[in-house]
């Protein structure tokens, strides 16, 4: 059976190898007469399941020592709460603001610390990047927050900012929920790292926190001991029961990941390569089109979530009634931006971008 390709922008589709081993296991994991559901998470067997995707995880990205993995729950929004609690020490706090997701994190934070925005793209509609030379840090931050991926509005840093350089100490706070694990990341710049998984890791439910280890045990002391930081690392994330099967087919599909090839590249690498070529073959299309139209500047455009509008908006209901007749599900734009959006997260093959492609061009061509 060929599924229809699903652009969602999350929960988003997963890769068919990791749903169907996930679900060959269904009922019996590796011999052991249970499913995975059904195992306490303090049992050898979840154990090492967890322990495989944290070392796994650890490998994909190449995170140093120095960092904790953590598996969290509650989302990229409790994260906006949690973070403030455990590293503004009640101070200063930084944000640059470049569309919803880090506007929602800079009003959270709100409630624990003064958050100051240092930079913005609100001038453009959320359609560039502010350039970090611009930016108005303050001397005294606790760290600064920004989301490396704004998911709606379809800008993404290709390069993280190195604060040191702009004469800053401040940890660097990225929200990379909707583009985790599609590139590598820069850890010398990075303080701490989040994100929810169910976008490019699994299913929703599992949150991943990539912290420096000298950030740990400095939370308020309103901050509850299930989201402290320093709580859930000593406790390998099981603090509190964890959410096991989200942990489980995030597992699957670290391994799924690690095993990507692309000519001589692999894991990681060979993924980043595979989504630069999805996300090149449809800005192309749409940039040499006169029907369709991308507004975000070229050198900031999200590799990941590509929003894009039909010139005559008049057409968009037959166009995603076409689209959904084709299999290509989830075209439509969020709310607040209108238009269409496509996600090409990890799991999208080039096959599915290429499908939407063909499917854009026909439409065109009807409508004519
Ligand atoms: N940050 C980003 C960049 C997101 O895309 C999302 C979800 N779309 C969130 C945060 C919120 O995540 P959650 O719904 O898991 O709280």
């Amino acid at each position: 059976m060929t599924r229809p390709y699903n652009f969602s922008a999350g929960p988003a589709a997963m890769p068919e190898a990791v749903l169907q081993q996930a679900a060959a296991e269904m009922l019996d994991w590796q011999g052991s007469g249970m499913g995975v559901m059904e195992m306490s998470h303090r049992g050898k067997e979840f154990m090492s399941i967890a322990a495989t995707a944290e070392a796994d995880l650890r490998e994909l990205l190449a995170v140093p020592a120095h960092f904790r993995i953590l598996f969290m729950q509650g989302g990229g929004l409790a994260e906006n709460a949690i973070v403030p609690m455990n590293l503004s020490r009640g101070g200063v706090v930084d944000f640059v603001v470049t569309g919803s997701w880090s506007q929602k994190s800079a009003k959270e934070a709100r409630k624990y610390a003064a958050a100051n925005v240092v930079g913005s793209n609100e001038a453009d509609h959320h359609t560039t990047l502010p350039s970090p030379a611009g930016w108005r840090l303050s001397s005294n931050a606790q760290y600064l927050h920004l989301c490396s991926n704004e998911t709606i509005h379809g800008v993404e840093f290709h390069e993280l900012p190195d604060l040191k350089a702009l004469g800053s100490d401040a940890p660097l706070v990225i929200d990379f929920s909707s583009h985790v694990a599609s590139r590598s990341v820069d850890w010398s710049r990075v303080g701490l790292a989040f994100g929810g998984a169910q976008k490019n890791l699994g299913p929703a439910g599992v949150t991943l926190v990539v912290v420096r280890e000298d950030l740990l045990g400095h939370a308020l002391s309103i901050c509850p001991s299930a989201f402290d930081y320093k709580t859930v690392a000593d406790n390998a994330s099981m603090y509190n029961t964890p959410p096991t099967y989200s942990i489980y087919m995030a597992g699957l599909t670290f391994q799924w990941l690690k095993a990507q090839t692309e000519g001589a590249l692999t894991g990681i690498a060979a993924m980043e390569a595979k989504n630069m070529a999805k996300a090149r073959l449809l800005y192309d299309f749409i940039d040499g089109s006169g029907f369709y139209l991308n507004k975000v500047a070229k050198d900031c455009r999200s590799r990941m979530n590509i929003p894009f509008f039909l010139r005559d908006e008049s057409r968009n209901d037959a166009f995603l009634a076409g689209a959904k007749a084709a299999g290509l599900l989830q075209l439509k734009g969020h709310k607040s931006v209108g238009g269409m959006r496509a996600s090409i997260y990890n799991a999208m093959p080039l096959e599915g971008v290429q499908a939407l492609v063909t499917y854009m061009r026909d439409f065109e061509q009807t409508q004519a």
